[in-house]
Order: structure tokens, then sequence, then C-alpha cells
């Protein structure tokens, strides 16, 4: 198991849509990504963010609060979402130190392939919900910055990157 550089934005693999993951071996993959997602303090990361453009996620939305929940999430799909968006402020590990108003559904119904290759369904909402379609986003190669527009978007961007001069 070991920490993983975590690809920061305007890394172009950010923007790029992932493949399906197949009938391979993730186990040494789902360790790193805990460990680099714990190790950056983080509650949630996709594959791309360590350059594995795969369609999987690990999270844990409770850690931080002194009570583990690791979630891996293979394949996943948003079955269904709440019509109405919510907005609230995420952070992204692959654009540290920036915290984004992002409008989102604030419950959904998801499917994946757990690690042990079952499949599930289930509904979440809150905190979770959120921290899933914001994982699932970079799956597609959407960050925070993808959700703004116009003049707002321009202003956020810039301002991370002088940050990282
Ligand atoms: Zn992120």
């Amino acid at each position: 198991m070991s920490v993983r550089p975590i690809l920061i934005w305007p890394d172009a693999r950010l923007s790029q849509r992932c493949e399906p993951v197949g009938p391979e071996v993730l186990d040494e993959l789902i360790a790193d990504m805990f460990d680099t997602m714990y190790g950056a303090q983080g509650r949630g990361l996709a594959a791309p963010q360590i350059g594995v453009m795969k369609r999987l996620f690990v999270m844990d939305c409770t850690w931080k609060e002194g009570a583990r929940s690791p979630m891996v999430m293979i394949n996943p799909t948003i079955m269904a979402a709440e019509r109405l968006p919510v907005p609230a402020e995420e952070g992204c590990l692959s654009i540290p130190g920036v915290l984004l108003s992002v409008e989102r559904p604030k419950a959904v119904t998801v499917q994946w392939t757990a690690a042990e290759g079952d499949i599930h369904m289930a509904d979440f909402d809150g905190f979770e919900a959120r921290c899933i379609q914001h994982e699932f986003d970079h799956l597609n190669g959407t960050v925070t910055f993808d959700h703004l527009s116009g003049a707002e978007r321009a202003k956020a961007e810039a301002e991370f990157l002088e940050t990282r001069q």
C-alpha cells in the first residue's frame, strides 16, 4: 500500500472521461486510493485523480468525525436523482484550498459494483449523496469549476492558478 501523487487541476487527465472497469484485480489500486485519500485528509478520491483512467472511486464521509466507513464504488451509475438541486460548498483534492458552491440534487439512487464484485443499489442523501456525485463527476472528466460559468468560472480558475505560482 502506498500514497500516490494526486493530479492537480488543470492536468488534462482530470478533464477526460474514464473507461469502465473490466474483470481485473483492483486490490492494490483500491488500497492505494484509500491511503492517498486519508493521507490527503480527503473524504473521497476518484481513480483519475491519481492518473488511473478507470471508473471507480473511494469515499469515507465519516472518518473525520472519528468513525471510518470506507466505501468503494466501481462502475457506478446514478439511476435517479431528486429534481431540485441544492447548493453547498465543495472542496476537491485536485483543487487544493478552494471551496466552491455547487448545486446538486440532495438525494440520489446509485447502482455500483463493490470491491468483492457484487452489484449493489442504494439511496443516499445529504453529504454522502454530494460526495458520490462529486466523485462520479471525476469519472466523466468534470470538476467543480465546470459547474460555474462565465465570469464566475474564469475568476475562480484564475484565483486558483495564482495560488499555484
Ligand atoms: Zn474532486
